[in-house]
């Protein structure tokens, strides 16, 4: 009498624990997440003192081809530079220098 009842409550205790859903696609962009251990702001490592947004090729370098702002987390940027660069895409932009967006190709 005992047995039968252990084994139906060992039956109803374990519920069937679903497979397979728990992982995760692959990334389709599963290259190097990390090109370096250590990021640093590029421009206090130059001690570059102003952001001239007359410097184009400098400036630009913190956009993407598509014109967007890249962000602190991509260009290891500090948050100041990061304003002062932010400054100076926007300028050359109502400047028409640097464009506020590209089409996609
Ligand atoms: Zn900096």
């Amino acid at each position: 009498m005992s047995e039968e009842i252990n084994t139906v409550e060992t039956t109803a205790a374990a519920p069937a624990v679903p497979a397979a859903k728990t992982e995760r696609p692959v990334r389709p962009f599963g290259k190097k997440r990390f090109e370096s251990r250590r990021k640093v702001c590029k421009i206090c490592a130059e001690k570059i003192d102003t952001i001239d947004y007359k410097n184009i090729q400098f400036v630009k370098s913190f956009t993407m081809d598509s014109g967007k702002i890249l962000s602190r987390r991509i260009t290891g940027t500090c948050a100041k530079h990061q304003r002062q660069i932010t400054k100076a895409i926007k300028r050359d932009r109502n400047l028409a220098i640097l464009p506020y967006s590209l089409p996609k190709k």
